[in-house]
C-alpha cells in the first residue's frame, strides 16, 4: 500500500514533477497480437493494458443473436499480478461496472447495424495497474477496433481528470487518485465532440466541474491524436496503395 503524502501539491507541482494539465507519457502499438481480428497495446504512465477484437463473428449462444445489428460485448479483466496487493483473479462487481459502461461507451461509435446477428467481441487485460486503467483500456479498445476494421463513427478518447489538495489535476497519478478529492473519467468521440463516458467519484463545485470537464476534453484531444498517430503509422501508407 502506498504511504500517504503529506500533500499532493508541493510548491506549485505535483508530486512526480507534472503540470496540473499534464498526462504522462503514453505509448501506443497498434496489432501486436496476430489471431486477434484487430489488438492494441497501451502504456500509459506505469499501466501496462493489452485490448484484443475478435468480430464480427457468429453470435454463440444464438439466442443473444439481433436481427437488425450487431451486439458489442467488453471484458475488462485485471490481472491477479497487476496490482501491488495480489488480486483475486475473475470478474468482480468493479470489473463488471466498468465493463459495461466502456461498451455503452463504444457501442455509441460502431456502426452495428452493419453486421446483424453477429458479435463484436473486445478483451481488455490489465497487466500492469498505476491508476486510469478504465481509460486506458478504452483507449487501447477503440484502436484495437480501428485494426479489426470495425467501422466507427469515430475513436473514442479517454482520460481521467481530479481534484487533488483543492487544485484540478489531469490524468491522476496512483497517489492522487487514492488520497485525492474527486476522480473524474471521461472519453469522448474527438472528430464529433460527443461525450462517451463519464464517471465521478468524490465532490467537486458546478464551476470546478466544468473546469474539470474542458481539462478532461483538453487531455482526450490529445490522446486522439496519439491514436490516430500509431493508426496512420501502420495504415497510413495504404492510401496511396
Ligand atoms: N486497484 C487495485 N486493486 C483493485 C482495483 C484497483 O490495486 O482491485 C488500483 C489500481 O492501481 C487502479 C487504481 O487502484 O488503477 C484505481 O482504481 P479505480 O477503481 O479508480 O479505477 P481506474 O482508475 O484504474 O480506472
Amino acid at each position: 500500500m502506498l504511504q500517504k503524502p503529506e500533500r499532493l501539491i508541493v510548491d506549485g507541482k505535483r508530486l512526480d514533477g507534472r503540470a496540473f494539465d499534464e498526462l504522462r507519457p503514453v505509448k501506443i502499438v497498434v496489432g501486436p497480437l496476430h489471431r486477434a481480428d484487430g489488438s492494441c497495446y497501451i502504456e500509459h504512465g506505469k499501466n501496462k493494458v493489452m485490448a484484443a477484437v475478435y468480430g464480427p463473428r457468429e453470435v454463440h449462444p444464438k439466442h443473444l443473436q439481433e436481427v437488425t445489428h450487431a451486439i458489442v460485448r467488453y471484458r475488462y479483466n485485471m490481472a491477479p499480478f497487476s496490482v501491488e496487493d495480489r488480486k483475486r483473479p475473475g470478474p468482480d462487481r468493479r470489473s463488471i461496472e466498468i465493463s459495461k459502461v466502456s461498451r455503452e461507451a463504444l457501442e455509441s461509435v460502431i456502426l452495428k447495424e452493419y453486421f446483424p446477428r453477429s458479435t463484436i467481441d473486445i478483451f481488455v487485460e490489465i497487466l500492469q495497474a498505476d491508476a486510469g486503467t478504465r481509460v486506458a483500456a478504452l483507449n487501447a479498445a477503440s484502436v484495437a477496433l480501428a485494426d479489426a476494421g470495425i467501422p466507427m463513427k469515430g475513436l473514442v478518447s479517454a482520460c481521467s481528470v481530479g481534484k487533488v489538495d483543492d487544485t484540478l489535476v489531469l490524468d491522476l497519478s496512483k497517489e492522487e487518485d487514492n488520497y485525492g478529492q474527486a476522480d473524474m473519467p471521461v472519453a469522448i468521440v474527438a472528430n464529433t465532440g460527443e461525450i462517451a463516458f463519464l464517471q465521478m467519484d468524490g465532490h467537486m463545485t458546478q464551476e470546478e466541474f466544468r473546469k474539470a470537464l474542458e481539462m478532461a476534453i483538453d487531455g482526450c484531444k490529445q490522446i486522439y491524436k496519439l491514436q490516430r498517430e500509431a493508426l496512420l503509422a501502420k495504415y497510413g501508407g495504404l492510401e496511396n496503395e
